[in-house]
């Protein structure tokens, strides 16, 4: 058996810890007919009570582990456990039709599911039908006698092994203890990758099988520098792994004095090198890291860890606190771009045969405009707290871009109208992440304040190859000349026009991509916290006319990412 696994290094460093295995349990069972109905009734009411001890402990460490809002759902949880409605009619299947428990369970559970879901307009029992998916299978792998894996409550040092792994899931991950997570689907920038980076959780993507190789509590050694899992470390592994480990750390050490320094190239040319974010809690990293300022707030985590929709007030509580908290920097905040991989337990989005080129971002709240405008509101309201610009993701024509700054003009107006201040002075732009977009950016400078480019999207649209997808990984090509002369033409026609222009896809953060959007000319740098020192540090090695020069020839001479690659390394060897 081989001894390493390969994948995608998808959030750099170096991690050694027992496997914590986060697999869908098998709960499959027998329909049985059953004769003693009194037994099977305590079969019954002793997994229910197993059930609602484990969820109170669960609720208890989550709670003090993630956080209140993350815990409350497991008292919906709790909350149908006492239901005596789902309960009764359980115990009457049992006793009149002598289905076995686990049969009873599961009828009786599919069929409130299948009620609430078919409420589709009814964000509300979308929310409880998922509650009663989940209650259903802790309360079947009580009465089956599995024990099912619960993230929150992981209360000692360990590397998550997972098939898979939702944003959500990874919201769910304690960094004090999850030293790292391996997964066998997704790429660099599916959304948990993009996670794991802001949270500075090791991780790699993408290792088919990775699930099946490892045991529970085997000891593993993650190497997310080079994306490779070794299996069985030897001792002088652990040693080589281990001091590893402890560069890393030094040079961590290192780049910590550029924090308050400013991003200049070596010939004296300011950048901005900002940070993306998902929720106000990553401004500690932010600011740890000492970012000229926000360059992508993605404001869905905001919806998707919510047990709801979020209200215009809270919303306008977490916009306030990251205004606030940097300080008068600036702050792009981005509409809330749900769809893709990204979704809310209490909102049904349509089964797409292609999510990702589907119903999602803008074209959800042009649809929804209630929705995106209580979120134009709270933004609005909050802007008289810092330096805030609007930002909206996916925009693919004109008219969408009209449509949306219409919406917020009407917002402007409601609160005009209700004496509530907002500032005059939001910048509103939008990302750049479709081709079209990126085709037409000399039409869209006249109109917007400033561009975001989105390369996570507009490699994947461009390439036509799925980011999720890790097969198709190898066509995801930051270097192609194709995305370069893309890029190169957004930041152009921004410029022709006289508007600013940035970059907060994950190429925004990649060392050998910089040099070139260096030189050519890009404004904003914006990228997981945890890049920001090791990008202020490569600049300041760089002279913008000499990177000029190389932008030129990267899109001009090269006919392959490899040239560019290699054409970079001469840059930079000089
Ligand atoms: C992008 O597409 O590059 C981007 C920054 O947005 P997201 O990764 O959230 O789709
Ligand atoms: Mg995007």
């Amino acid at each position: 058996m081989t001894n390493k696994l390969t994948g995608i290094a998808a959030s750099d460093g170096i991690a050694i810890a027992p496997v914590y295995l986060l697999v869908d349990p098998d709960l499959s069972f027998e329909e049985k007919i059953i004769e003693d109905c009194e037994q099977e009734l305590v079969r019954l009411s002793i997994a229910v009570d197993q059930a609602k001890a484990e969820l109170e402990k669960i609720r208890q460490l989550a709670s003090t582990q993630l956080g209140e809002a993350e815990a409350q759902v497991f008292d919906a949880h709790l909350l149908v456990l006492s239901d005596p409605e789902f309960l009764a009619q359980i115990k009457n299947l049992i006793e009149d039709e002598k289905m076995n428990a686990e049969a009873s369970l599961q009828k009786v559970a599919d069929m409130f599911i299948a009620t609430f879901e078919a409420m589709e307009d009814n964000p509300y029992m979308q929310e409880r039908a998922a509650d009663i998916r989940d209650v259903k299978q802790r309360l079947m792998a009580a009465l089956l006698g599995v024990e099912l894996p619960t993230p929150a409550t992981i209360d000692h040092e360990v590397i998550v092994v997972a098939r898979d792994l939702t944003p959500s899931d990874t919201a769910q991950l304690n960094k004090k203890y999850v030293k790292a997570f391996v997964t066998e689907i997704g790429g660099r920038t599916s959304h948990s990758a993009i996670m794991a980076r802001s949270l500075e959780i090791p991780a790699i993507v993408g290792i088919k099988g990775v699930s099946e190789a490892v045991t529970q509590g085997q000891k593993i050694i993650v190497d997310a520098i080079e994306g490779s899992v070794i299996l069985q470390p030897t001792e002088s592994e652990l040693k080589e792994y281990q001091d590893k480990s402890a560069l890393l750390r030094q040079n961590k050490e290192e780049l910590k004095k550029l924090v308050s320094a400013s991003s200049l190239t070596s010939d004296g040319k300011s950048l901005e090198i900002a940070a993306n974010i998902g929720t106000p809690q990553d401004v500690e990293g932010v600011i740890a890291n000492g970012a000229d300022g926000i360059g992508l707030y993605r404001t869905e985590f905001l919806y998707m860890n919510s047990s709801d929709f979020p209200s215009e007030d809270d919303q306008y509580q977490a916009y306030r606190q990251v205004l606030e908290a940097v300080d008068g920097k600036g702050v792009v905040v981005r509409t809330m771009d749900i769809g893709g991989d990204k979704h809310l337990p209490y909102m049904t989005l349509p089964q797409e045969l292609n999510p990702f080129l589907g119903y999602r971002a803008i074209r959800i709240s042009l649809d929804k405009q209630e929705m995106f405008k209580t979120q134009l509101r709270a933004l609005l309201r909050a802007s008289v707290h810092g330096d805030l610009k609007i930002m909206f993701p996916m925009i693919a024509t004109l008219s969408e871009f009209h449509q949306a700054k219409a919406i917020l003009e009407e917002a402007k107006e409601e609160l005009a109208q209700a004496q509530i201040a907002y500032s005059d002075k939001i910048e509103v732009g939008i990302m750049v992440e479709i081709p079209a977009a990126a085709v037409l950016a000399d039409q869209f400078a006249k109109e917007v304040d400033f561009f975001s480019i989105g390369t996570n999207d507009l490699i994947q649209y461009s390439m036509a190859a799925d980011r999720m997808n890790e097969q198709v990984s190898y066509l995801y090509q930051p270097y192609n000349p194709s995305i370069l002369r893309l890029v190169k033409f957004v930041i152009d026609s921004a410029h022709q026009e006289g508007k600013w222009v940035g970059m907060c896809g994950e190429m925004a953060g990649d060392q050998m991509a910089v040099p070139i959007l260096v030189g050519m000319g890009l404004d904003e740098f914006s990228m997981s916290a945890s890049s920001i020192l090791r990008t202020r540090q490569l600049v300041s090695r760089l002279d913008s006319q000499m990177m000029k020069e190389l932008a030129e020839r990267v899109t001009k001479e090269c006919s392959s990412s490899e040239e560019v690659l290699d054409l970079v390394k001469n840059y930079l060897a000089q």
